[in-house]
């Protein structure tokens, strides 16, 4: 019987954080080292949405540049770390809907720009599920709870995304960015939520009001929050071990459970 990983959700922001040596990679890293070694980690990504839900399924996922108007530096990244195809299939037997084992997408960048800092060896194999966009947030909690089996058998669940994510209003300067007043509201309104193990109002957050529709203006960087929250037991410690918003309307804020 191996211990019980935490779950983790991660705040990935801007891309470039993957070259970066900044609080929040630095942040990542330490995470890394302070979890149980998992024998494996089952990633999901803001950036895998699309109708229906898919696990890759390949021995050597590709490292996916999805993005465009980032430095060549960026797209010379490279993280290969292993698939799992036995995980893959384990995770289709264990979700309540219909997975497709893909052999097609890989490690798209809000898991591989997190994971260079947090297991820079790329030795622990890696798989991604992917968001079905056609379903409401309840079914995205729902499988996160139908994962849980796999923390006692070593894998990590991964959510990578951010709580607060509006591009419409980030300062792609780079330059010092005060947040948004909404951004702060909401964000520290999930923290207490979070402590609290409340986790009705974060599924249905659009009853959270008008600060959730200016930080979550679409729903993809947020719902890898609620297959980590729907992974997560009642009771179990929460902690915060990376935190900030970087240009004004994109929280970098990490979740630990357990
Ligand atoms: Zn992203």
């Amino acid at each position: 019987m191996s211990e019980r990983i935490p779950v983790v959700f991660v705040g990935h922001g801007n891309p470039m954080n993957a070259l970066r040596a900044n609080s929040w990679s630095r942040g990542w890293a330490a995470l890394g080292a302070a979890l149980p070694r998992p024998r494996a980690v089952l990633s999901i990504s803001a950036h895998w949405y699309l109708p229906g839900t898919a696990v890759t399924a390949m021995a050597a996922p590709r490292t996916i540049h999805d993005f465009g108007g980032f430095p060549p530096e960026l797209f010379a990244v490279r993280y290969d770390a292993p698939g799992d195809s036995a995980l893959a299939r384990e995770v289709r037997q264990l979700l309540p809907a219909p997975v497709e084992l893909d052999e097609h997408w890989g490690l798209d960048h809000g898991t591989w720009s997190v994971l260079r800092h947090m297991y820079p060896a790329a030795d622990i194999p890696v798989i991604q599920l992917s968001i079905d966009e056609m379903q409401p947030p309840e079914f995205h909690y729902r499988l996160g709870t139908a994962l849980r089996p796999l923390r006692d058998a070593g894998v990590l669940i991964l959510g990578s995304g951010d709580v607060v994510h509006n591009l419409h209003t980030y300062a792609w300067g780079g330059q010092p960015a005060e947040p948004f007043d909404w951004a702060l509201r909401f964000e520290t309104r999930v923290r207490e939520l979070l402590v609290q193990g409340d986790h009705a109002p974060l599924i249905d957050y659009p009853s959270m009001g008008p600060d959730a529709l200016l930080s979550i203006p679409t729903p993809e960087h947020y719902l890898p929050l609620l297959y980590v929250l729907g992974a997560s037991l009642p009771g179990e410690p929460v902690a915060f071990p990376v935190e900030g918003i970087d240009g004004g309307s994109v929280s970098m804020l990490a979740i630990r459970v357990g």
